[in-house]
């Protein structure tokens, strides 16, 4: 039986609800129920008694998660319906049942009404991500819902947590990052080739182990356009990862591809998929490096940079110093790039919005004293929708750069 308990706001903390934005910040609450722990499901209620919406509560900043404005009985039938409606979006866009692309991203958190909830489609496995105690209480039921929906496209599905938190479901402590830090593990089905398509690209993702959910999705129409502006040149992938836009670089025509990562496994990962699409014909080369000091040391050889670097700043105290960071990153590579070239510049910071980042930028170019020109502003892929009440969700932004004299 579904018992509902409430949580009542202050008067007048009910207007960002009114407006549909999904989060409840703890200052706004003026008394929780009895009986409400982290990852109980909660009716949210103005000091007037009126309904509100109905979440998931977990002690913090962001104290409920709003997965419903109207009062629903969150049961099964709930849930699958909420993981239809992000599918039926997808199969909109052509992204599910495409045999160039298998690898997708299935529900976008907020952006598809289900907070705390992130799950990524691998070629039939489902990577389920929870970013709180309540959507982790759900997983049976996702699971569930997920089989259902797929039938036997579904080969596994594979949960994994997000490292960084020591509390436990249910208890009555302040959280430090949301997140579980339960295991990893399949919770139907298993697979142990983990090759996946993007764009007619074969790649190999390591879910168990890679970061994230394992590949960057969110870059996948990013980078189809960057590989358009590929042929015949000689391309600087910065922060390479596991190769996304080397691999798409080469497919379409580049006469020479340099991947650079700090890290030693991501260069190795990198390796694996060049081969695997090329064998041994890539004209690619990588570099195990400080992106930093290799565009210092490496001036005139480039006409493409791609920049895509880790987010600088992860929490709003970072912002300062992660601007400084992009000023100093896309300055240095402004000033190693050959006349006439492009520079794909990213930043994935949540709280570095879009127009912080384009000042950034220009600040880099001031320093840098190039002319340069803007052509495209390119943002996250469409299997990452933001919803309009949720702003916030839009994270990745970018920006095609011309660089003159
Ligand atoms: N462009 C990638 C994703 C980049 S993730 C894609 O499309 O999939 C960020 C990467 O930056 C990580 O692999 C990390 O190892 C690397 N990295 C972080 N700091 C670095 C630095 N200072 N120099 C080089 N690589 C760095």
């Amino acid at each position: 039986m579904y018992k509902v308990l409430k949580v009542w706001l202050k008067e007048g903390k009910e207007q960002s609800l009114k407006r549909f934005h999904p989060w409840v910040f703890s200052g706004a609450i003026k008394k929780i129920e009895t009986g409400v722990v982290n990852g109980s499901t909660v009716e949210v209620y103005s000091g007037k008694e009126e309904y509100l919406a109905t979440g998931h509560y977990q002690q913090g900043s962001i104290a409920v998660r709003i997965f419903s404005f109207k009062k629903i009985i969150p049961d099964a039938g709930f849930w699958e319906s909420r993981i239809r409606n992000a599918y039926n979006y997808r199969e909109s866009l052509g992204i599910t049942g495409n045999a160039q692309t298998n690898v997708y991203r299935l529900i976008n958190a907020e952006g598809d009404g289900l907070p705390g909830l992130i799950v990524d489609f691998y070629n039939g496995t489902a990577v389920i991500q929870t970013h709180s105690f309540g959507m982790e209480n759900e997983i049976p039921v996702l699971a569930q819902a997920l089989k259902d929906i797929y039938g036997d496209i579904l080969k596994a599905i594979y949960k994994k947590t997000k490292k960084g938190n020591g509390n436990k479901k249910g208890e009555d402590v302040p959280l430090i990052h949301s997140g579980q830090g339960e295991k990893n593990e399949y919770l139907y089905g298993s697979d142990d080739t983990k090759i996946v398509i993007e764009n007619g690209n074969k790649f190999k993702v390591d879910w168990e182990t890679g970061q994230k959910t394992g590949f960057f999705i969110d870059q996948r129409d990013n980078r189809k356009l960057v590989s358009q502006y590929s042929k015949g040149k000689r391309i600087l992938d910065c922060f390479c990862y596991n190769g996304g836009f080397s691999v798409y670089c080469l497919q379409q025509g580049a006469s020479e591809v340099h991947s650079l990562d700090s890290s030693e496994n991501a260069i190795q990962q990198t390796c694996l998929n060049v081969s695997m699409n090329f064998g041994t014909k890539a004209n690619h080369k990588t570099f195990s490096a400080d992106v930093f000091d290799f565009l210092k040391e490496n001036p005139n050889q480039y006409d493409v940079i791609i920049l895509d670097p880790p987010a600088f700043a992860k929490h709003l105290s970072a912002k300062h110093h992660a601007i400084q960071g992009y000023i100093r990153l896309n300055m240095l590579a402004m000033k190693c790039i050959r006349q006439g070239g492009a520079i794909f510049t990213f930043s994935c910071s949540q709280v570095i919005d879009r127009r912080l980042f384009a000042g950034a930028v220009t600040a880099a170019a001031i320093e840098a004293k190039r002319n340069i020109r803007i052509f495209h502003s390119m943002s996250q892929s469409t299997d990452h929708p933001v919803n309009i009440f949720h702003p916030e969700g839009e994270y990745l932004k970018g920006l095609a750069l011309h660089i003159g004299e």
